[in-house]
């Protein structure tokens, strides 16, 4: 099969949905165990700076493809026909095959979203190789939202990329907005949240978000265009505050954790992307 029959296939919604899946299931790794190789990174900078031995359980190596996937519970090594997208998770029925314990729903929820995600691409830019891009840009966001939900840590090695990668696809001509639009989209996303969060820095003396939440705006801003801005703030803090609310009604916020801001970002960046510039404009009355 040559490259050319082989691209609409890819490209077509079931093409896409089942990339999703698979992208998905790495999403699952990426998730897991990038927060994991961060501390282990502080802790080896830390006990170099202080001149201390490393904890005994960091000397074998962690990396994105190593070691091989492990059940967390009886330590059996899943094997691939385990590891087939949505599939082996509703064969095995949630359970480790060896041990029986419960694999957590989240694994093909997260791949189910992101085949959701891409076949929404296809919907929202159609057949074309350019799509591909966009399914790459709503991978990292639904990575980087499931970190920040776990752990209030929003990665440089996602955000980062992702921000470059927007200024790069428009300087090429490849994306939704022109490179001017880009670079003060990118511009404007990290300075309007840096300066909400300085005045509320200096006026209660709290902290309401972190440094990862202004470059993960400004990746926005940089693939989406500097007019986005206003209504991925305005969306995100009414999807936060919505969230936020539910969580203390039911209880489920504990004291002191705080809700993390970059799946909320992450969320209406996704409402605007599908939703689609004039839409959006529209709704709030400037077109
Ligand atoms: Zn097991």
């Amino acid at each position: 099969m040559s490259f050319d029959t082989l691209l609409p296939v890819l490209l077509s919604p079931w093409g896409l949905g089942i990339l999703g899946l698979c992208v998905g299931s790495f999403l699952n790794v990426v998730i897991h165990r990038l927060p994991l190789m961060m501390e282990r990174q502080w802790r080896a900078e830390g006990a170099e700076a202080l001149n201390v031995a490393l904890p005994a359980e960091d000397a074998h190596p962690l990396t994105l493809s190593k070691p091989d996937s492990r059940c967390p519970h009886c330590g059996h090594a899943i094997r691939w026909y385990e590891n087939i997208p949505l599939i082996s998770w509703l064969v095995l029925r949630g359970k480790c095959s060896a041990c029986q314990a419960p694999i957590s729903v989240r694994y093909p929820l997260i791949e189910l979203a992101t085949g959701a995600l891409f076949v929404a691409c296809w919907w929202r830019f159609g057949e074309h190789p350019t799509t591909l891009l966009w399914c790459g840009f709503v991978s990292v966001l639904l990575a980087a939202s499931a970190i920040d939900w776990d752990t209030t840590l929003l990665p440089d090695s996602l955000t980062q990329p992702l921000l470059w990668a927007g200024l790069i696809v428009a300087v090429l001509g490849w994306g939704s907005v022109s490179l001017r639009d880009a670079i003060w989209g990118a511009v404007a996303g990290y300075l309007s949240l840096w300066s909400v969060y300085w005045l509320f820095k200096l006026t209660t003396g709290k902290e309401g978000m972190g440094y990862g939440d202004f470059k993960l705006l400004a990746a926005l801003g940089a693939w989406l265009g500097w007019s986005m801005i206003l209504p991925i703030v305005l969306g995100s803090s009414l999807i936060g505050a919505i969230i936020g609310i539910g969580l203390k009604v039911s209880g489920q916020l504990r004291e002191g954790r705080y809700v993390p801001y970059g799946p909320f970002l992450a969320g209406a960046g996704l409402c605007v992307l599908f939703a689609g510039r004039d839409l959006v404009l529209s709704w709030l009355g400037w077109m």
